[in-house]
């Protein structure tokens, strides 16, 4: 069961399209990025599936039902840096956080250990430093134990040892089982704590799946031929080419993004005696292009 799935959501601005007819799915116990440039709609996404804007056309579901409060009750958000109290300390914070939130006291303990503010709960918000003050925004969205957390450029503004941290958390988020759909504009972070990404352009979708077939920085060829272990054995031989693999029945050849060619592989081939029955250039790498697109 998808835990969120968008459907042909488009969203205006009056004349400005900052979403152009989207439509993606997010699987249960994913970290889903929606990575983008700025401007390119991430915040407009996320503030429409939390009911703070509404979608021009088209819409979206909530654990494959029509969103309703009940839904979001079991989402936890961090979608604008929430207003703590300077002078009162953390756990006071996040009581008060509970209070607004109508759950009990008793998840405080725990969001704290979560987010490794344990030994700092006392200490008055002011004295925290960005990390810290971005864990404690964090910890309150833990509140109610949510199954989906959605956050919105979350390490943004964070130096490099605070980035470490969040991105640390949300691994742990990750393998407790939670659903986490963030938004981003690093390639490099999505690559690193996701493993499901939709790339936005100008409001529209690019692409979308899972990381390792979207960002791959590899050209793959597909191909076949009768006596496929002879093949197998002549490819790994191939020069310039990154690495063999057999997957779902197919022989893959990996190559350096931008390098392979059908031509070379069809030749390759036929000069070890080798016919080939399959030749197939599978996708080329959305990196390079994402990298194009973000730079215009
Ligand atoms: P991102 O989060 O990827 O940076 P946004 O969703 O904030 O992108 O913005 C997408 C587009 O919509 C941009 O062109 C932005 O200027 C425009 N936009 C966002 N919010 C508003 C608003 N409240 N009124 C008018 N235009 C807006
Ligand atoms: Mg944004």
């Amino acid at each position: 069961m998808p835990i969120l799935s968008v459907e042909n959501l488009s969203k205006s601005y009056g004349r400005i399209q900052a979403l152009k007819n989207v439509s993606f799915s997010v699987p249960e116990g994913s970290v889903y990025g929606i990575l983008g440039p700025n401007g390119s709609g991430k915040t407009t996404m996320l503030g429409t599936i939390m009911d703070i804007l509404k979608p021009t056309s088209g819409g979206y579901k909530l654990f494959d039902e029509d969103p309703s409060e009940i839904h979001r009750r079991k989402i936890g958000t961090l979608l604008e840096t929430p207003n703590f109290y300077h002078y009162l300390s953390g756990e006071k914070n996040l009581e008060i956080a509970a209070e607004i939130k109508q759950h009990g006291k008793d998840d405080i303990p725990k969001v704290l250990e979560m987010v490794d503010l344990t030994k700092r709960r006392d200490s008055k918000f002011s004295t925290y430093s960005l990390g810290m003050k971005q864990r404690l925004a964090i910890a309150s969205c833990l509140l109610g134990n949510p199954r989906v957390l959605v956050f919105d450029e979350p390490t943004n503004g964070l130096d490099p040892v605070g980035i470490a941290e969040i991105r640390s958390l949300m691994k742990n988020l990750y393998s407790e089982g939670k659903t986490i759909i963030m938004a981003s504009h690093l390639l490099d972070e999505v690559e690193k704590v996701c493993t499901h990404v939709a790339i936005l352009r100008k409001g529209e979708l690019i692409a979308s799946g899972n990381v390792n077939e979207i960002l791959s920085n590899e050209d793959m060829v597909e191909v076949g031929a009768k006596d496929e272990s002879r093949l197998m054995e002549l490819l790994r031989d191939m020069p310039k080419i990154s690495r063999v693999a057999k997957d779902g029945g197919m022989v893959k050849i990996f190559f350096p993004v931008g390098t392979a060619d059908l031509e070379s592989v069809n030749n390759y081939c036929f000069s070890k005696g080798i016919i080939l029955n399959h030749l197939l250039l599978k996708k080329k790498s959305l990196e390079a292009r994402f990298f194009e697109l973000t730079n215009n």
